[in-house]
């Protein structure tokens, strides 16, 4: 066979691969329903290049992704343009992710050594560490592959040794790369908070969807959607959301990595009929503080948050609770809120500050939402009543109104503890107070309800209405020069909530604060802020756990060595000032960003 004719065979070769992993690719559209348009594939593409840019941790597995497209790319072009000085400038484009693909083993390798540990912790059964490690190996071949792809097309001599290599490679990720590249298309655009509500209730009281047919709980692996399923089966042990996550830092039960993969091999293993709950234990799933970090980092998009979820309501609906979270679900659904306590006269104190109860103030702009734990605890009620305090002294206050006894829980604890039908009950009813009233703008002191009226309510019907949190309110007076602030010589550090700050990418006062005094920010803040321990219903009951999340956050905080410490949340107020009393800081101040500001206004 003469070379030319060697050469073109091998090409074929190569294109057959290619078209090999676009059969499973597309077959994997297909199975999740899921339809290409141009417009998505550019949107897709400018979101990758974002989340490439934006951590390592998105730039190498960003790597990985661009070594294969470049790789592919460059052996299609390769019988016109190999050696030619277009080939070579083609090539030089591949470096910074050559030496991505570098750092990628080399992070896979450091996961892959921290993986017994945590197992052992885990008390991972044996056939899981061998699923574990071999799942490790896979990608770390698929890797080395791309990388040696990517440095043989410098030497045209060895182009057939090459195109073995890319075969190969291609096999592999045809049988092991397709479900996570589709999940993550299928998931790139979904929000933290976005959740595959299992039902609407408006709809089932409008007789719509008949309530036999309602699937709510999760006892068999084949009760999750397909998309919950293929994002089980989309993990490639990256192992970014075990590093991020404050239960597993404090060695609570639960790795989000784990987690997942549990799932993905039991699914696999008996895909017919398997009990999630045969390899997930309850307090994995209570460990959780629903920060929003796992689902936030992972590069493949994989849906931890909402599976677990889906297995806590399972465990609400059949009553395998304790105590403390049932009498926080029968506080809610008795009392309208999560304090045990009478809800008539909630906010009464607040009238004695001068503010007025919605039908007192029908020229309200704003509706002030204070929050269950603002209303009840009395630390936090200073949160708002240094907010009022700004208001009455930039001749605002009566732009706000409150609903007084009509204020209940806005069913963010409820639903993240699993009662998703309590949740939709408060959320209805809030919805059609807010209509009846003619409310167009909602100032929230807490950034639960701000998340729930921002987004939860608004895929239940809530339309057209401005949700401000109170800090934002304080950037909006600041922007209109309203108030003019002292400044301080002490040392400043703020703990963003993440429900704020990465649920909806919020954060506000910045330059504000820095007129104020020095301000060091944390290594972990923004959208990737570390939870204080209080989210997802935490707050209310306790799980084993070595160290609390509260004290973890607060050492990352004390680093910085600050006299300060701002927040813009009253559970984060709360958490982190037990921790500081815990510990003993007397000197140390944990406040709100209102408070501060309150005492600083000239
Ligand atoms: S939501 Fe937060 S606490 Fe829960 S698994 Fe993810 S990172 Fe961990
Ligand atoms: S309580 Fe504060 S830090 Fe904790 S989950 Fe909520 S917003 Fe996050």
């Amino acid at each position: 066979m003469n070379a030319r004719l060697l050469e073109l065979l091998i090409y074929s070769f190569d294109v057959l691969s290619i078209l090999f992993f676009l059969y499973f690719l597309f077959k994997a559209f297909k199975e999740v329903r899921l339809s290409l348009s141009l417009r998505k594939i550019v949107d897709f593409t400018i979101h990758e290049i974002g989340d490439g840019l934006s951590s390592l941790v998105g730039f190498i597995h960003f790597s990985i992704v661009m070594g294969i497209v470049l790789s592919t790319i460059y052996v299609c072009l390769a019988p016109l343009l190999m050696d030619s000085f277009v080939w070579y400038a083609l090539l030089v484009i591949s470096i910074p992710f050559v030496a991505g693909l570098f750092v990628d083993i080399i992070w896979r390798l450091s996961i892959l050594s921290k993986n017994p540990p945590i197992l052992e912790y885990l008390k991972a059964q044996r056939a899981f560490k061998k699923e574990s490690t071999i799942s490790h190996i896979k990608v770390i071949i698929i890797i080395i592959l791309t990388l040696s792809n990517l440095l043989l097309l410098w030497d045209s001599e060895l182009f057939a040794i090459n195109s073995l290599i890319f075969i190969a490679r291609n096999i592999l990720l045809s049988l092991f790369f397709v479900r996570p590249l589709v999940n993550t298309i299928l998931n790139y655009d979904k929000p933290i908070h976005y959740l595959e509500i299992p039902f609407k209730l408006r709809d089932v009281s409008q007789g719509k969807v008949e309530i036999g047919n309602i699937k709510t709980s999760v006892e068999n692996i084949n009760d999750l959607t397909e998309r919950k399923k293929l994002s089980l089966s989309a993990c490639l042990e990256i192992g970014v959301c075990e590093d991020v996550c404050p239960a597993t830092s404090v060695l609570r039960p639960l790795s989000p990595r784990v987690f997942i993969r549990k799932l993905s091999i039991l699914m696999k293993d008996k895909p017919v009929d398997d009990n999630p709950f045969e390899v997930i234990e309850k307090d994995e799933l209570w460990s959780c503080t629903t920060c929003g970090a796992c689902t936030f980092s992972c590069p493949v998009k994989v849906r931890h948050l909402e599976i677990i979820l889906d297995l806590r309501r399972t465990l609400v609906e059949s009553g395998l609770i304790d105590r403390k979270k049932a009498n926080l679900l029968s506080s809610v659904a008795r009392y309208g809120n999560t304090f045990s306590r009478l809800n008539d006269g909630r906010n009464d104190w607040l009238r004695e500050l001068g503010v007025k109860n919605i039908d007192q103030n029908p020229n309200f702009k704003y509706l002030l939402w204070v929050g269950c734990l603002s209303s009840f605890d009395n630390r936090q009620r200073k949160i708002v009543e240094a907010f009022i305090k700004i208001l009455k002294k930039v001749g605002k206050l009566d732009e706000i109104a409150i609903l007084g006894s009509l204020e209940t829980c806005c069913g963010d604890p409820v639903r993240k503890l699993g009662d998703e039908g309590m949740f939709q009950e408060l959320a209805l009813k809030n919805i059609e107070l807010f209509e009846k009233y003619n409310i167009t703008s909602i100032i929230t002191v807490c950034p639960h309800c701000y998340n729930a009226f921002k987004n939860d309510y608004r895929e239940l019907g809530l339309r057209d209405i401005k949700v401000i949190h109170h800090a934002e309110f304080l950037d909006m007076l600041f922007e209109s020069n309203a108030l003019s602030l002292k400044t301080i010589s002490k040392k400043i550090t703020v703990h963003d909530p993440c429900y704020l700050s990465r649920y909806n990418r919020v954060t506000p006062l910045i330059n504000t604060l820095e007129k104020i005094g020095r301000v060091r920010r944390p290594k972990r803040c923004g959208d990737k802020t570390f939870c204080c321990g209080g989210g997802g219903g935490n707050y209310w009951y306790e799980v084993p756990e070595k160290k609390r999340i509260s004290h973890e956050r607060l050492e990352q905080l004390l680093e910085l060595k600050p006299d300060i410490i701002i927040t813009f949340c009253p559970y984060c107020k709360a958490m982190l000032d037990d921790a500081a009393q815990a510990k003993e800081l007397k000197r140390l101040e944990i406040l709100d960003a209102a408070e501060l500001i309150d005492g600083m206004i000239e």
